[in-house]
């Protein structure tokens, strides 16, 4: 933990659903929802008027159509979004050169780097904060964006949250676990519907109470990796760093099924298979991965990815199939599942080994389109590091359409 609030979140506010409403000036101050149009389609972005009337991202388009006919519903246009996203990133970096996008409209900044000595008091931080949000606001043509500043990015993400849209909260060293303890346990990352009811299960609902829990006991009610990481993230422990855009490299299987599948014992075997698979597949390309990700796509084409960090990097079939089985846990799979895919990237660099190795044909720059006969790129993960010991979770959802012919985007 930095003894500094040096790290700060910025996040644009509905993102997709702004951009539609910058650009058609007729649809500002009404419900817009960005997503999949057709039947099955699901919900990306809500603008905050359709977010009034029940409407939220990961919604099935035909539940928000339900709750909010009237809004207009659009499919994305990525390359207006991917422009918009561009041109927020550049004035994010003429901020701080450290900074690390997590997706088109989120990103961390660290404001230490290249200061000598950086004035970061609290007074400072805010003028910092309120002259981004100017910024973003002039070269996005009016979007607005939400920023959260503090010790660490745990805090900072949940920070840009709390006063959304065009929010601004510094929250000061000495003060995180003061904001984190009477909030719900699913503020922190990796604690998804499976997670919380178990530990619902075990009489805990908020973060303070999950401070009381004993690291044996978490390990016991949620696994080990996960029950190590909670333990810190309840004591707003978080020493991760704000990386740049790293070097990624994965190797990744993944499967189309004939059918959709459901049953979850047949899934998790897939996902054992598939763990075997791309460990050989490091071990004989004398790599070794941090970060597990998860894909699934869904009977609808939503795609969701989810990944989480080790500590140390491993190559053993058994870690990456448990991780990757703990992930699949914490997704809805009962619509039944068409694609399943599994992948190990570094996460950090593996020192030499990645060096003499990084030649081999195993290992795919994020450049090189997918192949039916190389390992498959898993498709934009968000950036994941280790936490505290162990493991973050991120997740993120993509709509991709029948044909694979959208062009992905990422929850705003
Ligand atoms: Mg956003």
């Amino acid at each position: 933990m930095r003894n500094q609030a040096s790290i700060l979140h910025v996040d644009l506010d509905a993102f997709y659903a702004a951009v539609e409403q910058r650009d058609k000036p007729s649809l500002r101050g009404k419900p817009v929802v960005v997503g999949g149009t057709g039947g099955r389609g699901v919900v990306a972005t809500a603008s905050y008027e359709a977010r009034r009337f029940g409407v939220r991202s990961a919604m099935s388009t035909a539940e928000a159509r339900a709750r909010c006919p009237h809004a207009a519903f659009l499919v994305g246009r990525f390359d207006a979004y991917r422009a918009t996203s561009a041109a927020v990133m550049s004035t994010l970096r003429s901020l701080s050169p450290l900074v690390e996008p997590l997706s088109l409209d989120e990103a961390y900044v660290d404001l230490r780097a290249g200061r000598e000595e950086p004035d970061l008091t609290s007074t400072e931080l805010v003028g910092i904060g309120q002259e981004l949000k100017r910024s973003v606001e002039q070269v996005t043509g009016g979007l607005t964006a939400s920023v959260g500043i503090a010790t660490s990015k745990l805090v900072a993400k949940i920070a840009s949250e709390l006063r959304k849209p065009d929010g601004l909260v510094v929250v000061a060293p000495g003060e995180e676990q003061d904001l984190l303890r009477p909030m719900p346990v699913g503020v922190l990352p990796g604690v998804g519907p499976a997670t919380a009811e178990r530990l619902r299960r075990i009489g805990v609902h908020t973060v303070a109470q999950l401070e009381q829990v004993s690291e044996k006991e978490l390990i016991r009610t949620v696994g080990q990796v996960h029950g190590t990481s909670l333990y810190s993230l309840a004591r707003a422990h978080d020493p991760r760093p704000v990386v740049a855009e790293r070097e990624a490299k994965s190797i990744s299987v993944e499967d189309t099924f004939e059918h959709d599948l459901v049953d979850p014992v047949l899934l998790a075997s897939i996902v054992d298979r598939h763990a075997r698979s791309v460990c050989q597949r490091l071990t004989k390309a004398k790599l070794s991965g941090r970060t597990v990700t998860l894909k699934v796509r869904q009977h609808d084409f939503t795609t969701s990815t989810r990944s989480a960090s080790l500590i140390g990097p491993t190559d053993k079939a058994a870690v990456v199939s448990r991780i990757a089985r703990g992930l699949l846990e914490d997704i809805d799979t009962s619509g039944g599942v068409r694609l399943l895919g599994v992948g190990v990237s570094p996460g950090s660099p593996t020192g030499s080994r990645m060096t003499s190795s990084a030649r081999t044909t195993t290992v795919l720059p994020t450049s090189t389109p997918p192949s039916s006969t190389s390992p498959h790129r898993i498709s934009s993960p968000r950036h994941t590091s280790y936490c505290a010991g162990l493991l973050v979770w991120t997740s993120s959802i993509e709509i991709t359409g029948p044909a694979g012919c959208g062009a992905p985007g990422w929850v705003g």
